[in-house]
């Protein structure tokens, strides 16, 4: 085999940086953190695939090299985000889209084996080889919080100026309140509507395509009804939260085709005059890419079968419990 033309990306930066971690260093300069947080979420639905474990062991690596160039201390924080949908099912009557989480579906006992089945030992073998501390939260976890509350219930006092960034196209943002009865909700919020917002929270009126209407109240201090919001609404309300402690330095870690999306995220910070330095660093890491340039992409390749595999697909790469080797190979081989 001929040596590969193109073994790093360029970019735009190639005169102003002379290593990643540089990205960072305005920020450090700035905020004068205690910390540094590598924030890497991930949606559990199924087996990780190579891209998912690139970004994280990207994260950890960063950690790492951060420590040492800033002397700050560096750790990772994993957010697994047990609200990727587990069903979808069409309403007969009104053909709207209702889903059902993993959560929902499985159970949070179900989803915590599931975090450590397919990514516990990964991550130990990662902070060993990094020397570096991680923590493991959920989506689930996170919006019971009664500071994501209280950012969401904020968020809504300036629903008019972020509901277009959040959703460009229609307008309509999509917060999914789940039925009280049966944990489904409408994938696209066309039947939720916010009726009431005052001091002590909000009210959201939604249709079941199973129990009718119901009502749901979401204030600061109560840790339930579920919360579900859509990927950009949930960026937003996220990085405003993580922006907040002054003594801790966020750093969203995340695939490059995140990249077009921050843009939106940050039209929404923007619209609620979120302070300049408390929006969250982001670093993108490259995809995995077919021959076609598109990202090799788990669910485009479920749809289309194992035949429309490219050649130099190996089954690990979709499937990394498929690794010829122990996890620490397979981490080393990562790194
Ligand atoms: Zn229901």
């Amino acid at each position: 085999m001929s040596d590969p033309l193109l073994i790093s990306p360029n970019s735009i930066l190639a005169n102003a940086l002379l290593r990643s971690v540089d990205l960072l260093r305005p920020r450090v300069h700035a905020r004068r953190p205690a910390r540094i947080e590598f924030v890497v979420g991930t949606q559990i639905n199924g087996v990780p695939h190579l891209g998912t474990n690139l970004v994280q062991t990207a994260a950890f690596l960063l950690a790492k090299i951060a420590r040492r160039e800033f002397g700050i201390e560096a750790m990772v924080r994993f957010g697994a985000l047990d609200n990727a949908p587990y069903e979808v099912d069409l309403d007969p009557d009104t053909h709207h889209a209702y889903q059902r989480t993993y959560v929902h579906a499985l159970g949070k006992d179900r989803i915590g084996e599931i975090i450590d089945g397919y990514y516990r030992a990964f991550f130990d073998s990662l902070s060993d080889a990094t020397d570096t501390a991680y923590v493991v939260e959920t989506y689930s976890g996170q919006q019971a919080t009664p500071a994501f509350r209280a950012e969401f219930l904020r968020s809504l006092d300036h629903i008019e100026a972020i509901r277009w960034w959040l959703a460009p196209s229609h307008g309509v943002i999509h917060t999914r309140l789940p039925c009280p009865d049966c944990g489904w909700a409408e994938k696209r919020g066309e039947r939720t509507r916010l009726t009431h917002l005052d001091e002590d929270g909000a009210r959201f009126t939604a249709v079941c395509f199973d129990h009718g209407d119901y009502e749901v109240h979401i204030d600061p201090e109560d840790d339930s009804p579920y919360l579900d919001l859509a990927t950009l609404y949930r960026n937003l309300v996220k990085e405003r939260l993580a922006g907040r402690d002054a003594n801790v330095l966020p750093v969203m870690v995340k695939g490059g085709d995140w990249a077009f999306g921050c843009q939106l995220v940050d039209g929404a910070l923007g619209a609620m005059a979120t302070p300049p330095l408390q929006v969250p660093m982001r670093v993108f890491t490259p995809q995995v890419l077919a021959p076609t340039g598109a990202k090799l992409s788990k669910s485009l390749l479920r749809e289309r079968g194992t035949a429309a595999l490219p050649a130099d697909v190996e089954p690990w790469m979709l499937d990394t419990t498929a690794w010829p080797g122990d996890v620490d190979h397979y981490v080393d081989a990562l790194l």
